[in-house]
C-alpha cells in the first residue's frame, strides 16, 4: 500500500452544528429559522444516531397547570437531587422555565408529548414527591427532528466526523472534520460552533468488557465534543466524578424507570422501602436514590438483583411495553419475545453498567449554553444530561449562535494552515501505516488503565501509575496505531480524543482530595463539605490547569 492522500473541502456557514443529535438538531432548527446559514456534521445519520436515535419517553419538565406557578420548590427539589448538586441555580431555573416551550413545539411537529390526550407524569420520582418526568412517545423523534431542519434551510452532512475546532485569539472560527466513508479532509468555515456531541461512552470497560459497544448510551458518543474544546482552550468541569447508571444485565440499556416491577433479592425480598408491588406509576425508584445497590449486594454475597414484573396488570403491562417501545428498549424486548421469556413470569436480572461522566462532567457551559470560548457554544450531555437539557439548551444554544456577528474577521489565513496542515499530515501517516495496533488495541488498553487506576478505588499513588500508563499509551497510539479505511480513522480520532480525556479525569481526580459519589478515595475517605464546588480544567500555554468554583445556589 502506497502513500494515502486525503481529498479537501471547505465549507462556509454561519453557525456549524457538531454533532446531530437532540441537542444538534435543535440548535440547528432555531439557528435556521432565525435566519443563519447553518450546517450540521454528523458523525452517523441524523435520522438514527446518538442516545435519542431509537427513542426516549421522558422529558423531565415544568408545566405550570400542572405544577402551579411557582417553580423555585422545583428548582430546590432538583438542585439537591442526584443530578442537581454541582450546578448553578440560575442554569437549573432556565431549563426549567423553557421547557414547556419545547414540549408545545415538540407537540406541534408531531412528537407526541401527551398520552391519551393529558400530559403523564411517571417514573424518576419517589412516591408523594412532585414528579418532572413527562412520558412522551419519541421512538420517530430523530426523524422529525431532521425534517424540521431541513425545512429551514439546514445543511445536514452525515458521516461527517469533526476533530479539531479552528480558533484564534478573538474566538472559535470553525472546525476541521473528516469524512468516514472517504477519505477526506473537510475545513470548516463559521461564524461560530456548537457542540453537541453527546455523552463519554468508552472510556470504562463496558459491563460486557469484550463488546465495546454494548454501553448504556449511545456508544458512537465518545466526549470529542470535550476534547475539542478542552483543546482550543475552553473550560471542562466536574471530570472527576463520575456516575454509575443501571438496567438489564448484559443487555446494556438505558431506560430504567420505565421498568415498572419491585427490585428484589434472590429471595424474593424487595431491595428498597419505596415499592412492594409493580407500579407504572413510581416503578422502583430504589436506584435513583442508591446507586451502589446492585454492587454492595454482589458484594456482601446478597446478589443477584432482579426486576420483578409478577404482578402486573394486563393493561400495566401494555402501559410499560407501550414505554419501553418508545424509548429505543426494542431490541430488548424483541429479545425476550424470540426466547420465549414472559416478562411477568421470569424476574429479568439487573445491574450497574460502565462508569460514566454522563451526566456531570463536562463542558462549562451557561443558561445561554456559551462556553468560556467566544463563539462556541455547547448544549445537551457535553455537560447537562437527558432529552430535555439537550431540548432545551440546544434550542438556546441556536438562538445565542445566530446572533453572532455574520462578517467577523475570518481566521488568520496562516494559522488556519499550520492547524489543517498538522492534522492532515497526522491522519495521512496513520492511513498509510501497514503495521501497527488498531484503534480496537488502543480502546481496550485504555479502558483497563482506567478501571485499574482511576476506577472504583482511587489514591494518590493509583493515579499518579494511571496517568504514567496512559502517557505511555497516548505516545505510543500517536506513534503506531493503524485505520486501513476511513471509518476506522474515525475510530483512532476518537480512541485519540478518549486519551485525552482520560488524562483530564485522572488529573482533576488527584486534585479532587475527598471521597464524593463514586469518586472514591480511601487517602480522604469523606465528603467535604468544604469542597462542595465546581473544579474547572482548562489548557493555558498547552497544560492543563484547574480552578475551584463557587456554585451559586
Ligand atoms: C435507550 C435510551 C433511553 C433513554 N431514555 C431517556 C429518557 O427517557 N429521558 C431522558 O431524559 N434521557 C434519556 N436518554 C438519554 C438521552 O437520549 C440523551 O440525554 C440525549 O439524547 C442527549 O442529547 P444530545 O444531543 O446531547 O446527544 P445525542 O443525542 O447522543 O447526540 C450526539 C450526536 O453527536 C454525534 N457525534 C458525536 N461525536 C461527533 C463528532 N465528533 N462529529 C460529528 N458528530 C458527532 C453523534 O453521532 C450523535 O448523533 C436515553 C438514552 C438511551 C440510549
Amino acid at each position: 500500500m502506497g502513500k494515502t492522500t486525503l481529498k479537501e473541502k471547505s465549507v462556509e456557514t454561519d453557525v456549524l452544528c457538531i454533532g446531530g443529535g437532540i441537542a444538534g438538531l435543535m440548535a440547528a432548527i432555531r439557528a435556521g429559522e432565525l435566519g443563519a446559514r447553518v450546517v450540521v456534521a454528523e458523525k452517523a445519520n441524523s435520522k438514527y444516531s446518538g442516545s435519542g436515535a431509537t427513542g426516549n419517553d421522558h422529558f423531565m419538565c415544568y408545566v405550570p397547570e400542572v405544577h402551579g406557578h411557582d417553580i423555585e420548590p422545583f428548582v430546590n427539589a432538583f438542585q439537591h437531587g442526584q443530578q442537581g448538586g454541582l450546578r448553578h441555580r440560575s442554569f437549573i431555573r432556565t431549563w426549567l422555565e423553557r421547557s414547556f416551550e419545547i414540549v408545545n413545539l415538540w407537540d406541534s411537529w408531531g412528537i407526541p408529548m401527551k398520552y391519551n390526550g393529558k400530559y403523564e407524569f411517571a417514573g424518576h420520582a419517589l412516591p408523594g414527591k412532585p414528579m418532572l418526568d413527562m412520558h412522551y412517545a419519541g421512538k420517530d423523534q430523530k426523524k422529525i427532528l431532521t425534517e424540521q431542519a431541513l425545512k429551514r434551510g439546514v445543511e445536514i452532512l452525515k458521516r461527517v466526523m469533526c476533530f479539531d475546532l479552528l480558533h484564534d485569539e478573538e474566538g472559535v472560527k470553525g472546525a476541521i472534520g473528516i469524512n468516514t466513508v472517504e477519505d477526506e479532509l473537510i475545513t470548516f468555515h463559521a461564524g461560530g460552533a456548537i457542540l453537541g456531541t453527546g455523552s463519554v461512552m468508552r472510556l470504562y470497560p463496558a459491563s460486557t468488557p469484550a463488546w465495546l459497544f454494548n454501553t448504556r448510551l449511545s456508544p458512537t458518543c465518545v466526549g470529542d465534543g470535550r476534547a475539542m474544546a478542552f483543546r482550543a482552550g475552553a473550560e471542562l468541569v466536574s471530570m472527576e466524578i463520575p456516575i454509575l447508571r443501571c438496567g438489564p444485565a448484559y443487555f446494556a440499556r438505558a431506560g430504567k424507570a420505565t421498568w415498572a416491577g419491585v427490585l428484589r433479592d434472590s429471595e424474593g425480598k424487595p431491595v428498597g422501602p419505596f415499592v412492594t408491588k409493580p407500579d407504572t406509576k413510581y416503578g422502583d425508584p430504589v436506584v435513583d436514590v442508591y446507586q451502589d445497590i446492585f454492587l454492595d449486594y454482589k458484594k456482601s454475597g446478597r446478589g443477584p438483583v432482579y426486576m420483578d414484573c409478577d404482578g402486573l396488570s394486563d393493561e400495566g403491562l401494555d402501559y410499560m411495553l407501550h414505554w419501553l417501545r418508545n424509548e429505543g428498549n426494542v431490541a430488548i424486548l424483541n429479545h425476550l419475545e424470540e426466547e420465549g421469556i414472559d416478562i411477568r413470569k421470569n424476574p429479568v436480572e439487573f445491574r450497574s453498567y460502565e462508569y460514566e461522566l454522563f451526566p456531570r462532567g463536562g463542558i462549562y457551559y451557561n443558561n445561554e449554553a456559551a462556553t468560556s470560548l467566544e463563539g462556541l457554544y455547547a448544549a445537551g450531555d457535553e455537560f447537562f444530561g437527558g432529552i430535555s437539557g439537550a431540548a432545551v439548551f440546544g434550542w438556546i444554544a441556536g438562538e445565542n449562535a445566530a446572533k453572532l456577528e455574520k462578517d467577523a474577521s475570518p481566521l488568520n489565513k496562516a494559522r488556519e494552515k499550520t492547524q489543517v496542515d498538522e492534522k492532515r499530515e497526522l491522519l495521512e501517516e496513520i492511513r498509510s501505516r501497514e503495521v501497527g495496533p488498531g484503534w480496537k488495541e488502543t480502546n481496550i488498553a485504555l479502558q483497563q488503565i482506567m478501571w485499574d487506576y482511576a476506577g472504583q478505588v482511587r489514591s494518590e499513588t493509583l493515579l499518579n501509575a494511571g496517568l504514567a500508563a496512559l502517557q505511555r499509551l497516548k505516545h505510543k497510539a500517536r506513534a503506531s496505531i493503524i485505520a486501513p479505511n476511513p471509518h476506522e480513522l474515525m475510530r483512532c480520532l476518537e480512541a485519540f480524543n478518549l486519551i485525552d480525556l482520560a488524562e483530564l479525569v485522572i488529573i482533576t481526580a488527584r486534585e479532587r482530595k475527598e471521597t464524593r459519589g463514586k469518586h472514591v478515595r480511601p487517602d480522604y475517605p469523606f465528603t467535604n463539605p468544604l469542597m462542595e464546588k465546581l473544579l474547572i480544567v482548562k489548557k493555558v500555554d498547552g497544560k492543563p490547569v484547574m480552578e475551584w468554583r463557587e456554585i451559586k445556589r
